[in-house]
């Protein structure tokens, strides 16, 4: 069967994501703030927001060449200066503790021409544009300082504003405005092109859906920004305040957990932004929600204004909910999606929340799910999910096979993920049939991380699977290797491994899960790909790493 959504359809505007984040139909005032840094106090107004998005589109065209199709890369944790510079043409948002290497291959990929980045991360910028023959000169800093030749983006602001371009309907739909990075159900990262119409229709879909977001809504910007999930939050909460006519002000501040040099999540930061700001909406992931139960640092500060906690990225468990509703008393729904759904799918009702679900499909959106043999399913069937709705990507970036190998030509997208319906059609995630590897919600590519096992000398094959650890609430990247015949089992020589694969990627792909031998990795029927990966879930099990 196709499960509908129970909304009726909604109107999607067929306009580019600037339009509709500024069209203000409820006429705030330039003057109230729409962003604060929680770290500085510093404050964005709707004014200045616009003001100098607009500069910057004036000082793109005129001072570096910008065209209609180029891309500008983002190298930055989340920053009070993000907002201005997410409609500069095609935005390619890279996470910024990506190892040269890593930020060289999306450079590349993506085709940017001018990078933006966040001055605590130049040195492996600098070193990745260089390989990717970007020029300095095409390179500009967020903040005011210049640093070694590198100017502040504020040095590109022309006088003269200029509107970022205004699409036509067609153009909306085609023209593309984000290339996150998602490897998808299989192989390596790729450019997801999420389009003009793609964004606004998810931007729209949760407008229309979510009663939980008033004009009182106060919530931080922690998630980063260069994942979809916490650029669509950034976004929403934009229009969210230009939507309704706000007496108190959003708080969103930006580089919070991230602070200026430091990427990692603090908790203590947080909670104190919380109990400052009197936050009640926090978009989360699993592993957050575990410290906020065990920790004791969440018990020192006072959390009473939080109303609403939304998880997504990653699966939650019941036992975790009700653990953290026994301790705090706030509900937690979920929402689910995907880099190539822009990102929405599903929510939970915030006056009808399922434990364990993720909730119920946006509007504009159908779904089905589909057995191992091809067949559509009922309520209550396990199979993989299908989606189908305006928010789905136009396809990978210079990649049509791995685009037809997801979307069909009646436009189901197939994403990974197993899931059942209950009767009343709330969906539930079961596991994930894909490749992919989430650790703490941030995507892990198995074939990545394949690809340089392999590059050991000491190596003859290898696999990297997902292993669940319900003490960190999140999955550890875990690797098996064939070792050459020479090569003698040992904890050194795992060790050894382990480190050479720590030394080649960023954080969140390290071997945390360890390394076991193993005599054989069992292929797919191409010969291509480590499969089944069930078999390494069972030989772990006998294992010791
Ligand atoms: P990304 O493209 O990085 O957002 O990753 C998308 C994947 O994250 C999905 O295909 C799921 O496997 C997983 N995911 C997203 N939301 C949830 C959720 N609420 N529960 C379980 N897994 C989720």
């Amino acid at each position: 069967m196709i499960f509908k959504s129970r909304f009726p359809d909604i109107e999607i505007p067929k306009i580019g994501v600037y339009q509709y984040a500024t069209s203000n139909p409820s006429g705030i005032d330039d003057d109230k703030h729409i962003f604060i840094d929680a770290m500085t106090n510093k404050k964005l107004s709707f004014g200045e927001f616009k003001r100098d998005t607009k500069r910057l589109a004036a000082g793109l065209v005129n001072k570096v060449g910008f065209k209609r199709g180029d891309v500008l890369a983002i190298f930055s944790t989340n920053h009070l200066d993000y907002p201005t510079v997410v409609y500069g043409g095609k935005v390619s948002p890279i996470n910024p503790l990506y190892t040269v290497d890593e930020c060289t291959y999306q450079l590349k990929d993506s085709g940017a021409s001018v990078i933006i980045v966040n001055p605590s991360f130049l040195s492996n910028l600098i070193e990745a544009a260089s390989a990717a023959n970007i020029p300095k000169s095409k390179i500009f800093l967020f903040g005011e300082e210049e640093i070694d030749g590198i100017r502040p983006f504020s040095s590109l602001f022309s006088e003269k504003e200029i509107n970022p371009i205004e699409y036509t309907p067609e153009e909306a739909k085609s023209t593309t405005a984000f290339l996150c990075y998602s490897s998808g159900t299989t192989g390596k990262n790729k450019g997801v092109e999420t389009t003009h119409y793609n964004m606004v229709s998810n931007l729209a879909q949760l407008s229309a859906f979510e009663k939980g977001f008033t004009h009182e809504t106060s919530s931080i910007g922690f998630l980063p920004f260069f994942h979809i999930y916490g650029k669509v939050f950034l976004l929403h909460l934009i229009i969210l305040k230009v939507y309704i006519n706000n007496k108190v002000a959003n708080v969103i501040p930006v580089n919070l957990i991230q602070t200026h040099s430091s990427p990692h999540f603090e908790l203590e930061i947080f909670c104190r932004a919380i109990q400052d700001y009197k936050v009640n909406l926090v978009p989360v992931v699993p592993p957050v929600i575990l410290l906020l139960v065990k920790s004791p640092i969440a018990r020192k500060y006072d959390l009473s204004s939080l109303r609403l906690l939304i998880s997504a990225a990653a699966p939650l468990s019941k036992e975790l909910t009700n653990d953290f509703f026994k301790i705090h008393k706030i509900p937690i729904k979920q929402a689910y999606g995907l880099t190539e759904t822009s990102p929405i799918t599903h929510l939970g009702e915030t006056d009808n929340i399922i434990q364990g679900s993720i909730g119920i499909l946006l509007p504009n959106i159908e779904c089905k799910i589909i057995s191992e043999n091809g067949q559509e399913l009922g309520c209550n069937e396990l199979g993989e999910l299908y989606v189908r709705g305006p928010n789905v990507m136009k396809g990978y970036l210079n990649n049509k096979k791995a685009t037809d190998m997801c979307i069909d030509s009646d436009g189901w997208f197939r994403t990974g993920d197993e899931v059942y319906a209950d009767s009343q059609e709330n969906f539930f995630i079961v596991d994930r049939v894909k490749e992919l590897i989430k650790y703490k919600g941030f995507q892990v590519a198995p074939a990545e991380l394949e690809s340089i096992l392999l590059t050991h000398p000491s190596i003859d094959d290898a696999a990297v699977i997902g292993v669940y650890s319900d003490e960190s609430a999140t999955e550890y990247p875990t690797a098996f290797v064939v070792l050459q015949k020479d090569i003698n089992q040992s904890d050194e020589i795992k060790e050894e491994i382990k480190e050479f694969v720590s030394q080649r990627v960023s954080n969140h792909k390290k071997l945390r899960g360890g390394v076991y031998i193993t005599d054989q990795i069992p292929k797919s029927p191409s010969g291509q790909k480590p499969e089944p990966r069930e078999h390494f879930k069972d030989a772990r099990a006998g294992a010791r790493n």
